[in-house]
């Protein structure tokens, strides 16, 4: 049976709750655990799926195709686990299945009530594969004393109580502010926040304390008292310069010897950070430096391409180079030539998207690609866009677009090259879809197999005929067009399994152009960098001393 570790936050949101947590699954690992980790969070919105990325950070998708929040690709990053449908939970989605039971009559003419229902509910969600793994690590999102949250910690609680003595901890995050104008590192917020915690019948084991600057023993010592946690339990949390220092900066803060001690597990089993030395060392000592742009819409908010900028991190550590990245708002040359915008970077990469604005933008950054023979990753929207340019400018279709831009105008524009995709097989079943389908849950989803031609870049880049990719998209680039473009050179490299959907393609007259329309930034981690991440990154060091 898992042993339980709650990670909450309280103070302010933003603390790092899910790195801290991320960094301590792998820690667990370190010493030679197998761990799990999952993430409740008390928004009411059924999955993020639906959620913009403004708002919210990027959509992670899980291998079977559950929509989640961005913390389990820190979760999968560090610890290289694959994150379930099962470990990613919100209040909206537990509201959801306990409407339905109450419809099916399944609570036999009780009254529903948040306390047992919905804790119930909440409590069955942490069970599930509570045999499976050492530890299983649950983070709750928000801070303690939301509204939306309550729940949450209420059955956490509970789920405490109905589990033997020994087998739950409860790690806190807290802030401790630095008054510049004293000199002074402020405990009172951590130590109410402690408080609330208390108020709801949780006794934090663990408390990881933010904080600018060094921590004295002083301060330490009375946040334990104050706080009932013992002194060497209470850990110092400085800024990082890289998040994949953050499992060695912890340790050395004590953090994971401290968990180990709050379940009385000793001696301690000793650790072996040689993985995260190796990702330290890369990090912190690159040997050149590639620029490269990211040319997309959502370039305001950079946790919108969260998965993708780590990807390009991990692909410049596989060959020991720093990656600059740049976001380029593909809106400013919709209608403009894209040249001065795109000149001096040593490749481009057009992310995934959803929408037609900035579209144009994106086209021409594939055409600039194309023609110039700069290294291009064009990745779901980024893949598209590419054959829309190829088929515009290549393939003599001037009109060529994708169905998607229709259905938002409302009007027949475009010959639809990349179509909405109405039936697909997943495994042994077909899918099917409509237009008017809801809009939450309903896109390709999770992982597919893509089968590679063994003449091509892609497969040398694998190095591999066979793989398997995530997906989110509702458009597909439509096989109708595939012979009329291979002939301008536009090669469909990897297919799926019964050869009706493209997967991949490539430009064969070009030293490094790629369009996938799957999702390989979310399969990426810093020990086992994303292939087609470390052949771009690679490519743009080739390029790097040409120009
Ligand atoms: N909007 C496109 C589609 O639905 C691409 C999605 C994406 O880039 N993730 O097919």
């Amino acid at each position: 049976m898992a042993r339980y570790i709650f990670i909450t936050g309280g103070v302010v949101s933003s603390l790092g709750k899910g790195l801290a947590s991320a960094a301590l699954g792998a820690l667990l690992q370190a010493r030679g655990y197998s761990v799990r980790l999952r993430k409740l969070d008390p928004y009411l919105n059924v999955d993020p799926g639906t959620m913009s990325p403004f708002e919210h950070g990027e959509v992670f998708v899980t291998d079977d195709g559950a929509e989640t929040d961005l913390d389990l690709g820190h979760y999968e990053r560090f610890t290289g686990v694959a994150a379930r449908n099962t470990d990613s939970v919100s209040s909206g989605r537990v509201y959801s299945t306990v409407l339905e039971k109450e419809r099916r009559g399944d609570y036999l003419g009780k009254t529903i009530q948040v306390i047992p229902h919905v804790t119930n509910e909440i409590k069955e969600f942490l069970h599930v594969g509570d045999d499976e793994v050492d530890f299983m690590l649950c983070e709750i999102g928000g801070t303690v004393g939301d509204i939306e949250g309550l729940p949450f910690f209420e059955a956490i609680r509970q789920f405490s109580q109905d589990k033997p003595r020994g087998q739950c901890i409860f790690m806190h995050l807290t802030l401790l502010p630095y008054l510049a104008a004293s000199g002074e590192l402020k405990t009172k917020p951590t130590q109410h926040s402690v408080k609330e915690l208390r108020s709801i019948g949780i006794a934090p084991d663990v408390l990881v304390c933010r904080s600018e600057q060094p921590i004295p023993e002083k301060e330490r010592a009375k946040i334990g008292l104050f706080c009932n946690v013992r002194k060497e339990n209470v850990i110092a949390a400085y800024d990082l310069k890289s998040i994949y220092e953050a499992p060695l900066a912890y340790h050395r803060e004590g953090l994971d010897q401290a968990v180990l001690d709050a379940f009385n597990i000793a001696p301690a089993p000793k650790p072996d950070l040689r993985r995260w030395d190796d990702v330290a060392d890369r990090v912190f000592h690159p040997e050149g430096e590639v620029k490269i742009a990211i040319v997309g819409k959502y370039t305001q908010l950079e946790d919108a391409y969260k998965s993708i900028a780590e990807a390009l991190t991990h692909g410049g550590m596989a060959n020991r180079v720093k990656v600059k990245v740049e976001w380029v708002d593909a809106e400013v040359f919709d209608k403009e030539d894209a040249a001065p915008y795109l000149e001096g970077y040593h490749a481009i990469l057009v992310p995934g998207g959803f929408g037609e604005r900035g579209t144009e933008g994106k086209i021409k950054a594939a055409e600039f690609a194309r023609t110039r023979k700069i290294p291009y990753l064009g990745i779901c929207l980024g893949m598209q866009m590419a054959v829309i340019e190829a088929a515009r400018n290549v393939a003599e279709l001037p009109d060529a677009g994708s169905e998607e831009f229709d259905h938002e105008a409302g009007e027949k524009r475009f010959t639809p090259v990349v179509y909405h995709l109405k039936e697909w097989v997943q495994g042994n079943h077909k899918v099917a879809r409509k237009v008017t389908d809801d809009k939450g849950g309903t896109m390709r989803l999770g992982a597919y197999t893509a089968v590679l031609d063994p003449d091509s870049k892609v497969a040398e880049v694998y190095g591999a005929t066979t793989i398997e990719e995530r997906h989110r998209h509702r458009y597909e680039v439509d096989i109708k067009y595939r012979d009329q473009l291979e002939a301008c050179g536009l090669h469909f490299s990897g297919m799926s399994p019964d050869g009706k959907l493209p997967e991949i393609v490539e430009w064969k007259d070009h030293p490094w152009f790629i369009g996938v329309q799957y999702h390989p930034e979310l399969k990426s981690k810093p020990f086992a960098p994303h292939p087609l991440f470390d052949g771009f990154v690679k490519a743009a060091k080739e390029n790097s001393r040409l120009v």
